[in-house]
Protein backbone atom coordinates (compact mmCIF):
# COMPACT_ATOMS: atom_id res chain seq x y z
CA UNK A 1 0.00 0.00 0.00
CA UNK A 2 1.10 3.43 -0.63
CA UNK A 3 0.26 4.52 2.76
CA UNK A 4 3.47 4.17 4.79
CA UNK A 5 5.53 5.58 6.92
CA UNK A 6 7.86 7.82 5.31
CA UNK A 7 11.54 9.55 6.24
CA UNK A 8 11.89 13.42 6.96
CA UNK A 9 12.14 15.00 3.86
CA UNK A 10 15.72 16.08 3.05
CA UNK A 11 14.77 19.27 1.21
CA UNK A 12 13.75 22.75 2.90
CA UNK A 13 10.44 22.41 2.24
CA UNK A 14 8.76 26.25 1.50
CA UNK A 15 6.61 26.78 4.98
CA UNK A 16 2.91 26.82 4.49
CA UNK A 17 -0.54 26.93 6.06
CA UNK A 18 -2.07 24.01 6.63
CA UNK A 19 -5.16 22.84 4.16
CA UNK A 20 -7.22 19.93 5.34
CA UNK A 21 -9.23 18.60 2.71
CA UNK A 22 -11.48 16.07 4.67
CA UNK A 23 -9.22 14.29 6.61
CA UNK A 24 -6.61 14.76 4.69
CA UNK A 25 -3.99 17.80 5.29
CA UNK A 26 -1.88 19.55 2.70
CA UNK A 27 0.81 21.45 3.22
CA UNK A 28 4.73 21.78 4.38
CA UNK A 29 4.29 20.12 7.84
CA UNK A 30 2.53 17.04 6.26
CA UNK A 31 3.64 14.45 3.68
CA UNK A 32 3.38 15.48 -0.28
CA UNK A 33 -0.42 14.33 -1.19
CA UNK A 34 -0.86 12.25 -3.90
CA UNK A 35 -4.08 13.04 -6.27
CA UNK A 36 -5.98 12.24 -9.24
CA UNK A 37 -8.75 12.87 -11.60
CA UNK A 38 -11.11 10.31 -12.82
CA UNK A 39 -12.49 10.51 -16.55
CA UNK A 40 -15.49 8.79 -16.16
CA UNK A 41 -18.53 10.82 -16.87
CA UNK A 42 -19.88 12.30 -13.38
CA UNK A 43 -23.88 11.63 -14.45
CA UNK A 44 -23.12 8.17 -14.82
CA UNK A 45 -22.81 7.54 -10.99
CA UNK A 46 -22.14 3.64 -10.93
CA UNK A 47 -19.36 4.23 -12.97
CA UNK A 48 -17.85 7.76 -11.82
CA UNK A 49 -18.09 5.48 -8.08
CA UNK A 50 -15.99 2.81 -9.35
CA UNK A 51 -13.70 5.22 -11.03
CA UNK A 52 -12.61 6.98 -7.70
CA UNK A 53 -12.84 3.98 -5.96
CA UNK A 54 -10.58 2.35 -8.01
CA UNK A 55 -8.15 5.09 -8.12
CA UNK A 56 -8.41 5.34 -4.03
CA UNK A 57 -7.25 2.18 -3.83
CA UNK A 58 -4.30 2.87 -6.41
CA UNK A 59 -3.22 5.06 -3.83
CA UNK A 60 -4.91 8.62 -4.84
CA UNK A 61 -5.31 10.17 -1.93
CA UNK A 62 -7.81 12.97 -2.90
CA UNK A 63 -9.81 12.18 -6.20
CA UNK A 64 -11.36 14.75 -8.70
CA UNK A 65 -14.55 14.98 -10.16
CA UNK A 66 -15.33 17.20 -13.00
CA UNK A 67 -18.69 19.33 -12.72
CA UNK A 68 -18.92 20.89 -15.64
CA UNK A 69 -23.29 21.38 -15.39
CA UNK A 70 -25.69 22.10 -12.95
CA UNK A 71 -26.86 18.46 -13.41
CA UNK A 72 -22.88 17.19 -12.72
CA UNK A 73 -22.93 18.99 -9.49
CA UNK A 74 -26.22 17.69 -7.74
CA UNK A 75 -24.84 14.10 -9.38
CA UNK A 76 -22.54 14.87 -6.72
CA UNK A 77 -24.50 13.83 -3.89
CA UNK A 78 -25.44 10.41 -4.55
CA UNK A 79 -21.75 10.21 -5.66
CA UNK A 80 -20.71 10.81 -2.38
CA UNK A 81 -23.52 8.81 -1.03
CA UNK A 82 -22.85 5.52 -2.89
CA UNK A 83 -19.22 6.05 -1.77
CA UNK A 84 -19.93 6.08 1.96
CA UNK A 85 -22.24 2.90 1.49
CA UNK A 86 -20.48 0.81 -1.09
CA UNK A 87 -16.84 2.00 -0.24
CA UNK A 88 -16.03 4.49 2.15
CA UNK A 89 -15.97 8.49 2.24
CA UNK A 90 -13.02 9.71 -0.10
CA UNK A 91 -11.89 13.48 0.04
CA UNK A 92 -13.21 14.64 -2.83
CA UNK A 93 -12.68 17.55 -5.26
CA UNK A 94 -15.12 19.01 -7.62
CA UNK A 95 -13.77 20.26 -10.80
CA UNK A 96 -15.61 23.81 -11.72
CA UNK A 97 -14.54 25.94 -14.99
CA UNK A 98 -16.71 28.25 -17.44
CA UNK A 99 -18.92 30.64 -15.74
CA UNK A 100 -19.00 28.54 -12.29
CA UNK A 101 -20.52 30.13 -9.30
CA UNK A 102 -24.00 28.51 -8.83
CA UNK A 103 -22.30 25.14 -9.67
CA UNK A 104 -19.51 25.60 -7.63
CA UNK A 105 -22.18 26.73 -4.55
CA UNK A 106 -24.45 23.45 -5.46
CA UNK A 107 -21.48 21.51 -5.62
CA UNK A 108 -19.68 22.54 -2.46
CA UNK A 109 -22.41 20.44 -0.14
CA UNK A 110 -21.20 17.08 -1.99
CA UNK A 111 -17.40 17.29 -1.77
CA UNK A 112 -14.50 18.61 0.46
CA UNK A 113 -12.57 20.95 -1.79
CA UNK A 114 -13.76 23.12 -5.31
CA UNK A 115 -11.22 23.90 -7.72
CA UNK A 116 -11.53 26.77 -9.75
CA UNK A 117 -10.14 27.98 -12.63
CA UNK A 118 -9.98 32.12 -12.19
CA UNK A 119 -9.16 32.45 -16.49
CA UNK A 120 -12.68 31.20 -16.90
CA UNK A 121 -14.72 31.63 -13.51
CA UNK A 122 -16.01 34.64 -14.35
CA UNK A 123 -16.96 35.66 -17.56
CA UNK A 124 -15.36 37.78 -19.22
CA UNK A 125 -16.52 38.61 -23.04
CA UNK A 126 -14.04 38.53 -25.04
CA UNK A 127 -13.67 42.08 -26.84
CA UNK A 128 -12.68 41.87 -30.45
CA UNK A 129 -10.01 44.72 -31.62
CA UNK A 130 -9.32 45.67 -28.02
CA UNK A 131 -5.43 45.58 -26.99
CA UNK A 132 -5.82 46.92 -23.62
CA UNK A 133 -7.23 47.27 -20.66
CA UNK A 134 -7.03 50.68 -18.47
CA UNK A 135 -6.65 50.74 -14.82
CA UNK A 136 -9.90 51.83 -14.39
CA UNK A 137 -11.72 48.52 -16.74
CA UNK A 138 -9.40 46.06 -15.18
CA UNK A 139 -10.85 47.52 -11.41
CA UNK A 140 -14.10 47.39 -12.76
CA UNK A 141 -14.07 43.77 -13.73
CA UNK A 142 -11.89 43.27 -10.46
CA UNK A 143 -15.11 44.54 -8.68
CA UNK A 144 -17.68 42.57 -10.92
CA UNK A 145 -15.78 39.12 -9.60
CA UNK A 146 -15.08 40.25 -6.21
CA UNK A 147 -19.33 40.30 -5.97
CA UNK A 148 -19.44 36.97 -8.03
CA UNK A 149 -16.95 34.80 -5.74
CA UNK A 150 -17.42 36.20 -2.13
CA UNK A 151 -20.22 33.71 -1.88
CA UNK A 152 -18.49 30.63 -2.89
CA UNK A 153 -15.71 31.91 -0.46
CA UNK A 154 -18.35 32.66 2.35
CA UNK A 155 -20.15 29.08 1.55
CA UNK A 156 -16.88 26.90 1.81
CA UNK A 157 -15.31 29.17 5.09
CA UNK A 158 -19.25 28.26 6.42
CA UNK A 159 -18.58 24.60 5.71
CA UNK A 160 -15.04 24.11 6.39
CA UNK A 161 -14.10 22.79 2.97
CA UNK A 162 -11.37 23.87 0.96
CA UNK A 163 -10.58 25.49 -2.21
CA UNK A 164 -8.10 25.66 -5.24
CA UNK A 165 -7.44 28.39 -7.44
CA UNK A 166 -5.94 26.40 -10.27
CA UNK A 167 -4.78 28.56 -13.36
CA UNK A 168 -3.77 27.44 -16.26
CA UNK A 169 -0.97 28.60 -18.33
CA UNK A 170 -3.31 27.88 -21.50
CA UNK A 171 -6.33 29.94 -20.50
CA UNK A 172 -5.83 33.27 -18.70
CA UNK A 173 -8.41 35.57 -18.55
CA UNK A 174 -7.69 38.30 -21.80
CA UNK A 175 -7.80 40.77 -19.63
CA UNK A 176 -4.44 39.40 -17.75
CA UNK A 177 -3.34 38.59 -21.28
CA UNK A 178 -3.54 42.18 -22.29
CA UNK A 179 -2.03 43.19 -19.22
CA UNK A 180 0.84 40.59 -17.99
CA UNK A 181 1.38 38.61 -21.89
CA UNK A 182 0.79 35.05 -22.24
CA UNK A 183 3.49 34.83 -18.93
CA UNK A 184 4.61 33.51 -15.88
CA UNK A 185 3.75 36.60 -14.15
CA UNK A 186 -0.16 36.62 -15.66
CA UNK A 187 -0.63 33.40 -14.66
CA UNK A 188 0.51 34.36 -10.76
CA UNK A 189 -1.40 37.81 -11.21
CA UNK A 190 -4.70 35.88 -11.81
CA UNK A 191 -4.46 33.39 -9.00
CA UNK A 192 -3.74 36.26 -6.73
CA UNK A 193 -6.50 38.45 -7.61
CA UNK A 194 -8.36 35.66 -6.12
CA UNK A 195 -6.82 34.56 -3.50
CA UNK A 196 -6.74 38.31 -2.08
CA UNK A 197 -10.23 38.44 -2.05
CA UNK A 198 -10.43 35.06 -0.63
CA UNK A 199 -7.93 36.88 2.67
CA UNK A 200 -10.22 39.82 2.52
CA UNK A 201 -12.91 37.40 4.11
CA UNK A 202 -10.67 35.51 6.16
CA UNK A 203 -10.67 32.42 4.01
CA UNK A 204 -7.39 30.90 4.20
CA UNK A 205 -8.18 27.07 3.51
CA UNK A 206 -6.42 27.53 -0.06
CA UNK A 207 -4.42 25.67 -2.78
CA UNK A 208 -2.67 27.29 -5.63
CA UNK A 209 -2.05 25.50 -8.90
CA UNK A 210 0.26 27.28 -11.74
CA UNK A 211 -0.19 24.53 -14.21
CA UNK A 212 1.16 24.23 -18.34
CA UNK A 213 1.78 21.57 -20.45
CA UNK A 214 5.91 22.86 -20.92
CA UNK A 215 7.75 22.14 -17.42
CA UNK A 216 9.72 25.57 -17.97
CA UNK A 217 6.64 27.34 -18.49
CA UNK A 218 5.06 25.59 -14.88
CA UNK A 219 8.43 26.19 -13.09
CA UNK A 220 9.28 29.84 -13.85
CA UNK A 221 5.16 29.84 -12.69
CA UNK A 222 5.56 28.24 -9.39
CA UNK A 223 8.88 29.54 -8.38
CA UNK A 224 7.76 33.74 -9.07
CA UNK A 225 4.51 32.52 -6.92
CA UNK A 226 6.10 31.25 -4.01
CA UNK A 227 7.99 34.46 -4.05
CA UNK A 228 5.54 36.49 -4.72
CA UNK A 229 2.64 34.98 -2.79
CA UNK A 230 5.14 34.43 0.51
CA UNK A 231 6.00 38.39 0.75
CA UNK A 232 2.41 39.37 1.03
CA UNK A 233 1.85 36.67 3.67
CA UNK A 234 -0.28 34.46 1.67
CA UNK A 235 1.83 31.31 2.34
CA UNK A 236 -0.27 28.44 1.20
CA UNK A 237 0.19 25.27 0.07
CA UNK A 238 0.84 24.36 -4.27
CA UNK A 239 -0.06 22.06 -6.27
CA UNK A 240 2.10 20.97 -8.80
CA UNK A 241 1.45 19.25 -12.59
CA UNK A 242 2.80 19.01 -15.75
CA UNK A 243 -1.00 19.23 -17.90
CA UNK A 244 -1.40 17.66 -21.11
CA UNK A 245 2.12 15.97 -20.06
CA UNK A 246 1.10 12.90 -22.76
CA UNK A 247 1.59 9.23 -22.39
CA UNK A 248 4.06 6.54 -22.33
CA UNK A 249 7.85 7.28 -21.04
CA UNK A 250 7.97 11.34 -22.56
CA UNK A 251 4.47 11.87 -20.79
CA UNK A 252 6.82 10.21 -17.74
CA UNK A 253 9.77 12.31 -17.89
CA UNK A 254 8.24 16.06 -18.56
CA UNK A 255 5.90 15.31 -15.31
CA UNK A 256 9.09 13.69 -13.22
CA UNK A 257 11.15 16.78 -14.29
CA UNK A 258 8.38 19.28 -13.62
CA UNK A 259 7.34 18.03 -10.26
CA UNK A 260 10.66 16.86 -9.38
CA UNK A 261 12.70 20.02 -9.94
CA UNK A 262 10.14 21.87 -8.03
CA UNK A 263 10.00 19.44 -5.35
CA UNK A 264 13.58 19.25 -4.75
CA UNK A 265 13.79 23.10 -4.57
CA UNK A 266 11.40 22.82 -1.46
CA UNK A 267 8.15 24.02 -3.58
CA UNK A 268 4.90 21.67 -4.08
CA UNK A 269 2.73 20.13 -1.20
CA UNK A 270 0.46 17.99 -3.42
CA UNK A 271 0.77 16.45 -7.25
CA UNK A 272 -0.75 14.91 -9.96
CA UNK A 273 0.79 13.21 -12.40
CA UNK A 274 -1.41 13.77 -15.54
CA UNK A 275 -1.70 11.51 -18.06
CA UNK A 276 -3.10 10.48 -21.85
CA UNK A 277 -3.50 6.55 -20.15
CA UNK A 278 -6.01 5.39 -17.17
CA UNK A 279 -5.49 7.55 -14.33
CA UNK A 280 -4.67 4.70 -12.09
CA UNK A 281 -1.34 4.37 -14.44
CA UNK A 282 -0.46 8.15 -12.93
CA UNK A 283 -0.29 6.70 -9.10
CA UNK A 284 2.85 4.69 -9.35
CA UNK A 285 4.83 7.50 -11.62
CA UNK A 286 3.76 10.16 -8.64
CA UNK A 287 4.75 8.11 -5.51
CA UNK A 288 8.06 7.40 -7.87
CA UNK A 289 8.93 10.86 -7.93
CA UNK A 290 8.43 11.33 -3.90
CA UNK A 291 10.48 8.40 -3.80
CA UNK A 292 13.28 9.43 -5.43
CA UNK A 293 13.20 12.43 -3.82
CA UNK A 294 13.09 10.67 -0.34
CA UNK A 295 10.31 12.60 0.57
CA UNK A 296 7.75 9.60 1.29
CA UNK A 297 9.14 5.73 1.20
CA UNK A 298 6.65 3.86 -0.08
CA UNK A 299 8.19 1.24 -1.84
CA UNK A 300 11.74 -0.97 -1.63
CA UNK A 301 14.47 1.35 -2.97
CA UNK A 302 16.39 -0.77 -5.26
CA UNK A 303 19.95 0.29 -6.35
CA UNK A 304 21.69 -1.63 -9.16
CA UNK A 305 24.39 -1.40 -11.39
CA UNK A 306 24.07 -0.83 -15.05
CA UNK A 307 26.19 -3.76 -15.27
CA UNK A 308 29.69 -4.09 -17.67
CA UNK A 309 32.20 -5.94 -18.75
CA UNK A 310 32.98 -6.91 -15.30
CA UNK A 311 29.72 -7.74 -14.46
CA UNK A 312 29.64 -11.74 -13.25
CA UNK A 313 26.05 -12.51 -13.48
CA UNK A 314 22.88 -11.65 -15.34
CA UNK A 315 22.30 -9.03 -13.85
CA UNK A 316 18.81 -7.76 -15.19
CA UNK A 317 17.42 -11.12 -14.40
CA UNK A 318 19.18 -11.58 -10.77
CA UNK A 319 17.55 -7.96 -9.99
CA UNK A 320 13.59 -9.39 -11.33
CA UNK A 321 14.29 -12.20 -8.93
CA UNK A 322 15.23 -10.23 -5.97
CA UNK A 323 12.90 -7.82 -6.68
CA UNK A 324 9.99 -10.13 -6.95
CA UNK A 325 11.01 -11.59 -3.12
CA UNK A 326 11.21 -8.74 -1.31
CA UNK A 327 9.27 -6.55 -3.27
CA UNK A 328 6.69 -6.07 -0.14
CA UNK A 329 9.31 -4.97 2.53
CA UNK A 330 9.09 -1.59 2.33
CA UNK A 331 11.38 0.68 3.73
CA UNK A 332 14.10 -1.52 2.99
CA UNK A 333 17.07 -0.29 0.59
CA UNK A 334 18.61 -3.73 -1.62
CA UNK A 335 22.01 -3.38 -3.51
CA UNK A 336 22.50 -5.78 -6.45
CA UNK A 337 25.42 -4.99 -8.04
CA UNK A 338 27.69 -7.43 -10.61
CA UNK A 339 30.46 -6.47 -8.84
CA UNK A 340 32.47 -5.07 -5.68
CA UNK A 341 35.75 -3.49 -7.75
CA UNK A 342 34.06 -0.10 -6.62
CA UNK A 343 33.51 -0.90 -3.06
CA UNK A 344 30.86 -1.32 -0.58
CA UNK A 345 30.45 2.66 -0.76
CA UNK A 346 28.78 2.05 -4.64
CA UNK A 347 25.71 0.54 -2.87
CA UNK A 348 24.91 4.03 -1.87
CA UNK A 349 24.22 2.46 2.32
CA UNK A 350 21.95 0.18 1.32
CA UNK A 351 20.90 -2.05 4.31
CA UNK A 352 21.59 -5.21 1.92
CA UNK A 353 23.84 -5.82 -0.86
CA UNK A 354 23.65 -9.02 -3.65
CA UNK A 355 26.87 -8.43 -4.76
CA UNK A 356 29.53 -10.92 -7.46
CA UNK A 357 32.42 -11.97 -6.16
CA UNK A 358 34.04 -14.80 -8.59
CA UNK A 359 32.44 -16.43 -11.12
CA UNK A 360 29.65 -18.39 -9.46
CA UNK A 361 29.73 -16.77 -6.61
CA UNK A 362 28.14 -13.54 -4.31
CA UNK A 363 28.68 -12.13 -1.35
CA UNK A 364 26.08 -10.75 0.67
CA UNK A 365 26.29 -7.50 2.60
CA UNK A 366 24.91 -6.48 5.52
CA UNK A 367 25.18 -2.57 5.07
CA UNK A 368 29.06 -2.79 4.36
CA UNK A 369 29.64 -5.57 6.26
CA UNK A 370 30.15 -8.61 4.16
CA UNK A 371 28.12 -11.19 5.43
CA UNK A 372 28.30 -14.62 3.67
CA UNK A 373 29.59 -15.61 0.48
CA UNK A 374 27.16 -18.54 -1.14
CA UNK A 375 26.92 -20.07 -4.68
CA UNK A 376 25.08 -17.78 -6.89
CA UNK A 377 21.95 -20.54 -7.29
CA UNK A 378 21.51 -19.98 -3.67
CA UNK A 379 22.05 -16.01 -3.70
CA UNK A 380 17.94 -14.61 -3.73
CA UNK A 381 17.06 -17.39 -1.27
CA UNK A 382 20.49 -16.91 0.74
CA UNK A 383 19.54 -13.05 1.15
CA UNK A 384 15.84 -13.71 2.46
CA UNK A 385 17.41 -16.08 5.08
CA UNK A 386 19.72 -13.59 6.35
CA UNK A 387 16.57 -10.63 6.04
CA UNK A 388 14.91 -13.29 8.35
CA UNK A 389 17.81 -13.99 10.52
CA UNK A 390 18.25 -9.85 10.85
CA UNK A 391 14.21 -9.95 12.16
CA UNK A 392 13.50 -7.77 9.16
CA UNK A 393 11.56 -10.01 6.79
CA UNK A 394 7.70 -9.98 6.78
CA UNK A 395 5.71 -12.82 5.06
CA UNK A 396 3.87 -10.61 1.62
CA UNK A 397 0.36 -9.86 2.20
FE1 LIG B 1 30.55 -3.05 -13.74
FE2 LIG B 1 31.00 -3.80 -11.21
FE3 LIG B 1 30.29 -1.26 -11.76
FE4 LIG B 1 28.50 -3.19 -12.03
S1 LIG B 1 29.49 -2.56 -10.11
S2 LIG B 1 28.89 -1.57 -13.50
S3 LIG B 1 29.75 -4.89 -12.73
S4 LIG B 1 32.18 -2.29 -12.38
Amino acid sequence: SPQQPYPEPVYPRRPTRTVAVADVLIGSQHPVVVQSMINEDTLDIEAAVAGIRRLHEAGSEIVRVTTPSMAHAKAMEAIRDRLIQTYKPVPLVADVHHNGVKIALEVSKYVDKVRINPGLFVFEKPQPGRTEYTQAEFEAIRDRIRETFTPLVQTLKDQNKAMRIGVNHGSLAERMLFTYGDTPEGMVESALEFAQICAEQDFHNIVLSFKASRPQVMLAAYRLAAQRFDALGLNYPFHLGVTEAGDGEYGRIKSAVGIGTLLAEGIGDTIRVSLTEAPEKEIPVAYSILQALNLRKTMVEYVACPSCGRTLFNLEEVLHKVRAATQHLVGLDIAVMGCIVNGPGEMADADYGYVGKNPGFISLYRGKEEVKKVPEADGVKELIELIKADGRWVDPA
